[in-house]
C-alpha cells in the first residue's frame, strides 16, 4: 500500500463517521466489485479553530481593493479573490479546457494560493483543482466532509496529501483566516446529510469594509432555506448565483434576504442544461439586480475600496489582469454604463469605437450586453462587443 493510499486510510478512520463510513464500505466492495476504479477519499478535517479576524474600519486600509475575478470557464465555477494585501484565495477550479484557471492565475501574477475552497465535488468546481494545487502554493484548504467517487476527486485528494496541505471541513459557523480587513465566514453546509451533491455546497459570505459577497457554489433551495433558517446575515452587495442560474437555486425569499445590487451568473453561452434559466434572470429583474454573466462578459471582476463597488468585465478585465495589484486606482476601472450601439436595421450593436458603426439615424444605445441581447440584437462580428 502506498504512503498516500496508507495516509488515506489513516485520514478516513478520523474523519468519516460511522454511518458515512460504512456507507462508503459498502460502495467501495459494490464497485471493487464492478471493477471501477478506486474511490476518493476525504482528507482528516479538525474543525478550524480559526477565527477570521473582524473587518476593524479603524485600520481600514482606504489605499487597498479587493479584487473578486468571476473567471470565464465556461459552464463551470472559478473565482479568485485577491486582497488588499496581495493574499488570494481560490473558490473552485472548474471544468476547462486548455488550463484556463491556471492560465489566469498565472496572468495575474499569483504565486501563492492562500485558501483554497472546493466548494462541492462535482466536475464543474474541481476538474482542475489537482494541477492548481500542484502548480502553486497553497496554505489552507477547505472542503465539505463529503466524498465523490470520481477520478478527478481522488487526484484532487492526492494532490492536496502529497502536498501535506492543510484540510479543513468546510461547514457553517467556520470562518476563514484569509486576511485581516477581510471578514469571511462559511454559511452552509448546515446539516450533514444530502441526497443532491449541489447541497453539500460550502457558501461563503465576504466582507470588506462596507460591501460584501456571497458565494453559493450549486447550493439549492435545500441549502438555501437552511441558511435562512440559521439567521446568519447574509445581506451582500453581489450574489454568485446559486448552480450557474439553474431555477433549483435564487429562491425569492433566499434572494429578499440577500437584496443584491449585483449578481454574476457562471456558466457557458450554449450549455446542456438551458442555464442560466429564465425564471432566474426574472426574479433578478423584478428584484432590480444587475447581471453579468460570464457567458456574456468573459471574465467578470468585481473592485472594492471597501464602500464602493465596480465591475470590470470581458476585454477590460483582460487589461485588468495586466495591471500590478498593488496599483489599481478606482478611477481607471471602467465604468459599468459603458455604452453599446445598435444599429436598427441589422439588429447587431457594437463597441462605440467599432469602424461599422451605423449612421447616427440608425442608432440605438444599450447601457450593457445585456440589454442588447435581450432587445434581439446580435454581437457584430468585427469588434466583438
Ligand atoms: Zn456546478
Ligand atoms: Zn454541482
Amino acid at each position: 500500500m502506498s504512503i498516500i493510499k496508507t495516509l488515506k486510510s489513516n485520514f478516513m478512520e478520523k474523519f468519516i463517521d460511522l454511518k458515512i463510513k460504512t456507507v462508503f464500505m459498502v460502495l467501495f466492495c459494490f464497485m471493487t466489485l464492478f471493477g471501477v476504479v478506486g474511490c476518493g477519499i476525504t482528507e482528516n478535517m479538525s474543525d478550524s479553530e480559526i477565527q477570521a479576524a473582524a473587518t476593524n474600519k479603524e485600520t481600514f486600509n482606504k489605499d487597498g481593493v479587493l479584487r473578486v475575478n468571476y473567471i470565464d470557464v465556461g459552464q463551470a465555477d472559478s473565482i479568485l479573490i485577491q486582497s488588499p494585501n496581495g493574499r488570494n484565495m481560490l473558490i473552485d477550479a472548474g471544468e476547462t479546457k486548455d488550463k484556463a484557471v491556471i492560465d489566469y492565475l498565472n496572468s495575474r501574477n499569483v504565486k501563492k494560493l492562500d485558501v483554497i475552497v472546493a466548494t462541492h465535488p462535482h466536475e464543474d468546481h474541481i476538474s482542475e483543482m489537482a494541477e492548481v494545487v500542484k502548480n502553486f502554493d497553497v496554505g489552507e484548504f477547505y472542503m465539505p466532509k463529503k466524498q465523490h467517487t470520481t477520478k478527478t476527486f481522488e487526484k484532487m485528494v492526492d494532490a492536496v496529501l502529497s502536498k501535506n496541505i492543510t484540510v479543513n471541513e468546510a461547514k457553517a459557523g467556520i470562518s476563514i483566516n484569509f486576511d485581516e480587513n477581510i471578514k469571511c465566514d462559511i454559511i452552509a453546509p448546515c446539516g450533514s446529510d444530502y441526497d443532491n451533491l449541489n447541497n453539500w455546497s460550502a457558501v461563503i459570505k465576504l466582507s470588506y469594509g462596507n460591501t460584501s459577497f456571497i458565494f453559493t457554489g450549486d447550493a439549492e433551495d435545500i441549502s438555501e432555506k437552511e441558511i435562512i433558517g440559521s439567521g446568519v446575515d447574509i445581506k451582500a452587495d453581489v450574489l454568485k448565483v446559486g448552480h450557474h442560474g439553474s431555477h433549483s437555486s435564487t429562491t425569492k425569499s433566499f434572494l429578499e434576504k440577500i437584496a443584491p445590487k449585483y449578481a454574476v451568473i457562471s456558466a457557458a453561452k450554449v450549455n446542456d442544461y438551458g442555464h442560466p434559466h429564465k425564471e432566474t434572470i426574472s426574479l433578478l429583474n423584478d428584484f432590480g439586480v444587475k447581471i453579468f454573466g460570464t457567458y456574456d462578459c468573459g471574465n467578470i471582476v468585481a473592485v472594492s475600496n471597501g464602500q464602493d463597488i465596480e465591475f470590470n468585465i470581458g476585454s477590460e478585465a483582460e487589461k485588468d489582469k495586466a495591471e500590478d495589484k498593488n496599483t489599481p486606482d478606482l478611477d481607471d476601472v471602467p465604468k459599468l454604463n459603458q455604452q453599446y450601439i445598435g444599429n436598427k436595421n441589422s439588429k447587431k450593436f457594437h463597441l462605440s469605437d467599432c469602424l461599422s458603426l451605423p449612421s447616427e439615424k440608425n442608432r440605438v444605445l444599450f447601457n450593457s450586453r445585456q440589454e442588447a441581447l435581450e432587445q434581439g440584437y446580435s454581437a457584430c462580428s468585427k469588434c466583438n462587443p
